[in-house]
């Protein structure tokens, strides 16, 4: 039997926003808008909608691939036409759907990109995908280099030097392929918008820092995530949705409520947890309930920094409109050296106080998953606070056991009470 999905307004909104934008991509065939395939992490969403250009997420594709059941058959495609076991899920998903007649989440065919613009920010599988997509379709390319953050540090020739690849490169391809030319003041107005919904986001991600957490940061987290980074940073629709979650989270925090879940709101919060690691797409659901089954809320997590980290300050910042997309690209969680990201789980732990850490290592994600055992150790031994590990995959069906995954967590949830009982004994 299955149960009726409980939603938030602004869950609702923001579904309908990106179901909107793909059926503007599908249309534009007949409208003539052109379009520009990009990634997540380091996208330039602003300086591309300033061409009013279209932004096509290939990890947003898969990911919606993977939550509507359609993965399995994609990702069988493209391992029969020789892409190992071992590829990236995400890279696969999207190869197959391209070649099952590119059909969207929406079930209406993708337009060809007009454009590929890899913006490398510490994954290199991205390379390689784009090598793919442009020996598939025949386009143009442009790459902007962003330094690896290996100090911790952004200095000053690491910021111009990105400036220089995105007047020198990035912005002639954007003139190329929209046939307009280079607006700043227009760029600079979608910055300030950008600016402004990420202050929303950013309460609405510090709001986890209450008992109860009126949100969950990792499960109900992506869905906040999803206008910001997938196709709306800079346009109005961000700025009134973020300004709507706001609202919405103020609500459930005055009335002392707990984060809503398809299966119904979580009104005793027994564990709060800090997630590190991307979610499993294909049985989220199944995943979600059991964390909330047993009262387990994640107050914050680096999933969803991956397309920018924006409660340690930054923001986009029209008084320098290409040094600031400059510096959002280099800040990005997958540009973020072991060292860093430790730092940044410690703090989520002791800021948003929480009974641990929990990894949740996906098997084809070699970005995330290098140096996770280690990440686990150091902020266990710097927190004083337990640590768990499950493993799972992105969007890839069979790597999901949901017997294995809720044994795991079971024995996590009473290690932490054991803990718990040992501090008050
Ligand atoms: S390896 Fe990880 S970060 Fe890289 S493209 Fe795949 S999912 Fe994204």
């Amino acid at each position: 039997m299955t149960t009726l999905v409980q939603k938030d307004e602004s869950q609702n909104r923001q579904k309908a926003m990106i179901a909107a934008h793909y059926t503007r991509l599908a249309r534009s065939r007949d409208t003539g808008e052109r379009n520009v395939y990009t990634f997540v992490p380091g996208n330039l969403t602003e300086l591309v909608r300033s061409f009013d250009l279209l932004p096509v997420l290939p990890e947003i594709n898969a990911l919606q691939s993977g939550m509507r059941g359609k993965s399995k058959e994609y990702i069988a495609v493209a391992e029969k036409a020789g892409h190992s076991e071992d590829v990236c899920t995400y890279v696969k998903c999207d190869l197959g759907m391209m070649k099952s007649g590119n059909l969207g989440p929406t079930g209406e065919r993708l337009p060809d990109p007009d454009l590929l613009l890899l913006s490398y920010t510490g994954c290199f599988t991205f390379m390689k995908w784009f090598e793919i997509l442009r020996a598939e379709y025949d386009c143009p390319v442009a790459m902007l280099h962003v330094p690896y953050q290996s100090d911790g540090v952004i200095t000053d020739a690491m910021r111009d030097y990105v400036v220089r690849q995105i007047r020198s490169d990035v912005i002639p391809a954007l003139e190329r392929a929209s046939g307009r030319r280079y607006d700043e003041d227009r760029l600079k107005e979608m910055l300030a918008r950008s600016a402004q919904a990420e202050d929303d986001l950013v309460w609405v991600l510090g709001s986890a820092k209450n008992r109860p957490s009126p949100i969950d940061a990792y499960f109900g987290g992506v869905y906040y995530l999803g206008p910001i980074f997938t196709a709306f940073r800079g346009t109005e629709e961000a700025v009134d949705y973020y300004r709507m979650l706001r609202e919405e989270v103020a609500a459930r925090l005055a009335s002392g409520r707990g984060p809503l879940t398809p299966d119904g709101e979580i009104t005793d919060e027994r564990f709060r947890l800090v997630v590190e690691g991307p979610p499993n797409w294909t049985s989220f659901r199944e995943f979600w309930k059991m964390f909330a089954d047993e009262g387990a809320v994640v107050v914050a997590s680096t999933y969803t920094k991956v397309g920018g980290v924006y409660d340690f300050g930054f923001r986009h910042d029209p008084s320098r409109p290409l040094e600031s997309l400059a510096e959002y690209c280099m800040g990005c969680y997958t540009n973020l050296s072991l060292p860093r990201r430790v730092d940044m789980l410690c703090r989520y732990v002791e800021e948003f106080d929480a009974d641990g850490l929990l990894v949740n290592s996906i098997k084809s994600c070699n970005s995330f998953s290098a140096g996770q055992l280690m990440i686990l150790r150091e902020v266990e031994s710097r927190t004083g606070r337990p640590a768990g590990f499950i493993e799972s995959d992105l969007v890839d069906p069979r790597y999901f056991s949901a017997a294995n995954i809720k044994n795991r967590l079971e024995s996590y949830f009473q290690m932490i009470e054991q803990k718990r009982g040992r501090a008050t004994a």
